[in-house]
């Protein structure tokens, strides 16, 4: 905790704060109650890019929100299933596809269990052991206002 510690490294601004504030705001808050200074923020700075109004509208906010959001993890399953009966399903019809195309080729049909397997295996180590430092740092990162720069203090 030094005196550097409310300003952005970069542009010396003082309008920082914690991403995952920001983005907490910006996602639950889409009335503008605290359109007033938050407007200011955004249009003394030129990270956004193009036109800024006095105004904090719901889109930008869902924009950086959106600029700000936490890591995401990576989908177990070759497309994006989201409730655990679609994975099933999903599980089944991929089975099926497997058993198949094995009666025509069965070299095809372990080339395409074996890519299934992998992209799982890959998706779930990523899930296991990237991502949780990726959230752990994203929630340590501060962001500056002014220039859109991100640091933590580490
Ligand atoms: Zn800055």
């Amino acid at each position: 905790m030094d005196t550097n510690q409310h300003c952005c490294p970069n542009c010396a601004g003082q309008q920082i704060a914690l991403k995952k504030m920001l983005y907490y705001q910006g996602t639950s808050d889409h009335s503008g109650s605290y359109s007033g200074s938050f407007g200011g923020y955004i249009s003394g700075g030129h990270w956004m890019g193009g036109t800024q109004g006095g105004g904090y509208s719901g889109i930008n906010q869902t924009r950086l929100a959106s600029l700000l959001s936490p890591p995401r993890r990576k989908s177990t399953s070759l497309i994006r299933v989201n409730s655990i009966l679609g994975r099933i399903i999903y599980g089944w019809c991929y089975l099926g596809i497997i058993i198949l195309v094995g009666k025509i080729s069965p070299i095809i049909s372990f080339v395409v269990a074996g890519i299934g397997v992998f992209k799982y295996l890959n998706a779930s180590r990523y899930n296991t052991t990237v991502y949780p430092k990726l959230y752990r740092q994203w929630e340590k990162e501060w962001f500056c206002l002014s220039c859109g720069s991100a640091w933590t203090y580490e």
